[in-house]
Order: structure tokens, then C-alpha cells, then sequence
């Protein structure tokens, strides 16, 4: 989608300090970092929340928290822990309509969450 923010980063259109790019996949640091390590995991391909998934999304899912678990491990973070967070929709803050599994990592993360 020409105008949507994440599919612009993962295409490269617009900067961002990637970590991590694959086929499917692209990890870079949120440009407003909530802990000490923030990345943002997205989908090359557009889907706008976790309720527009399909089955055949399945196999796309499990590498995103794969990805979230072996860049934890790649930062020091395995062991210690971390969070992934995947927000859906106005309750829970969603602001950017592109799929994106938060990874955070480096302080103690606070339950319930906000
Ligand atoms: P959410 O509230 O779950 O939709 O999260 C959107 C996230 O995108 C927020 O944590 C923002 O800080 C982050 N964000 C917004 N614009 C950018 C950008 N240009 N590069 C990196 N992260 C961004
Ligand atoms: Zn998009």
C-alpha cells in the first residue's frame, strides 16, 4: 500500500535503522524506543491487523515471533527476558495499520501493561 507507513520502511522508501530483512520479513528499532532494546517485526506484505489474518498467515506468524525470540537471544536478552507485544485496534493503541510484532528488552516490563 503506496501510503501506508510500515509497507514504505519495508521497501526501503522511506530510512529506518533495520536489524534484521528476509523474504517476508523486516525488523527495524521503533524511532521511539520504550525500553532499552524496541524493535518493530512487520510483514512485507500488507495486512492491516491481527483480525485480518487467514490461516494461510500461519506459518508468516510463527517466524515473526521467531524472529522476536533469535533477536532477543542476538541481543543479550534470551535468559533475562523480554516482551512481545502486538497491538490491535483503538483499545489497545494501535497507530500504524501495517501488522507489527513489538519486541522490548532491557528493563523490567510492568503487568498489567497500560
Ligand atoms: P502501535 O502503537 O502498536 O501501532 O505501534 C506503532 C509504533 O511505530 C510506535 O511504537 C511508534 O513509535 C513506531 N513508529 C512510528 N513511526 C515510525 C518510524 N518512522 N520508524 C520506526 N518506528 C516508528
Ligand atoms: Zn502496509
Amino acid at each position: 500500500m503506496s501510503n501506508c507507513l510500515f509497507c514504505r520502511i519495508a521497501s526501503g522508501e522511506i530510512p529506518s535503522a533495520i536489524v534484521h530483512q528476509d523474504d517476508a520479513l523486516v525488523a527495524f528499532k521503533d524511532i521511539t524506543p520504550q525500553a532499552p532494546l524496541h524493535i518493530l517485526i512487520v510483514p512485507r506484505r500488507h495486512i492491516a491487523t491481527l483480525n485480518d489474518l487467514t490461516p494461510d498467515d500461519d506459518a508468516l506468524v510463527g517466524s515473526m515471533a521467531r524472529l522476536a525470540a533469535g533477536l532477543a537471544r542476538e541481543h543479550g536478552y534470551d535468559a533475562r527476558g523480554f516482551r512481545t507485544v502486538v497491538n490491535c485496534n483503538a483499545d489497545a493503541g494501535q497507530t500504524v495499520f501495517h501488522l507489527h510484532m513489538h519486541l522490548l528488552a532491557g528493563r523490567g516490563l510492568s503487568w498489567p501493561p497500560g
